[in-house]
């Protein structure tokens, strides 16, 4: 059984400054009988309060995944890290992001010290090959994103696979990455026909959510504009129009898949 938790749902500049949403990203959970793993995907701001207000205790992460070096999504990296890690004394747990994230890449990044990326157990630029985190399979995607080393996560569970999409412009390619999964989570920063460059409105993930038919559509990371829209207006517009079952995300908001 997999478990997510939706420790934010905010998303974009100022959704995030003001914490309009929460941004502490989404914490996947594997109860694989003796391998569980648990993965803290994109810790915006807030991530650590966000997580012990969830019951989610940070000591016990084994992965840290950060898709790209945007702030909505790595802020508090360090300091899960850290608990991770039992404050720098076990080297443990997995810490997986963007080129960008670990290294640098022009002027964006790196955002995560060498000193934290010393202190896990395996640090890794995921690019093009996948990494077995316990039982879980995690599979770099494309994404057309203002950091051009953004990496969705195409996460292969003993129960399907789980397609979290990291921030991006809608193109069929993209879409066609995800084809197979049993849950699509998608950033939809905009509502409909408000577009702007490097990510998604409701019209295009109604065409994703059309291509890639999974069993549930999630919409998450909503800037400003998406929320005077009303982001469960807009996911209902979304399954009128792909016929995929579609929600919003709330903060807090728990989904299991079996
Ligand atoms: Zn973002
Ligand atoms: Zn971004």
């Amino acid at each position: 059984m997999i478990k997510l938790t939706f420790l934010g749902t905010g998303g974009g500049r100022f959704a995030t400054l003001y914490q309009t949403r929460a941004t502490g990203g989404v914490y996947l959970e594997d109860f694989t009988p003796e391998k569980p793993f648990r993965v803290h995907i994109d810790p915006g701001p807030g991530a650590l309060v966000h997580a012990g207000r969830n019951g989610i205790n940070p000591t016990q992460t084994d992965g840290i995944i950060v898709t790209h070096c945007h702030p909505d999504h790595y802020v508090d990296a360090e300091i899960l890290t850290e608990a991770m890690t039992m404050g720098g004394r076990r080297k443990k747990g997995f810490l997986l992001g963007s080129r960008s994230t670990l290294e640098g890449v022009e002027n964006i990044g790196p955002c995560i010290s060498r000193y934290f990326q010393k202190n896990v157990e395996t640090c890794m630029i995921i690019e093009k090959t996948s990494m077995k985190l316990g039982e879980l399979v995690v599979t770099p995607a494309p994404a057309i994103h203002s950091d051009p080393t953004t990496v969705g996560l195409r996460i292969s569970t003993n129960t399907g696979i789980i397609a979290y999409v990291a921030d991006t412009e809608f193109s069929k390619e993209i879409a066609g990455a995800y084809r197979n999964a049993r849950v699509l989570i998608l950033p939809v920063t905009r509502p409909r026909a408000a577009k702007i460059p490097y990510h998604l409105t409701t019209d295009d993930a109604a065409e994703f959510a059309a291509i890639v038919k999974p069993e549930l559509c999630i919409i998450t990371h909503f800037g400003l504009k998406m929320l005077e829209a009303d982001p469960e207006a807009e996911a209902r517009w979304i399954e009128q129009q792909s016929k995929v079952k579609c929600i919003a995300a709330s903060d807090g908001m728990k989904i299991e898949v079996d």
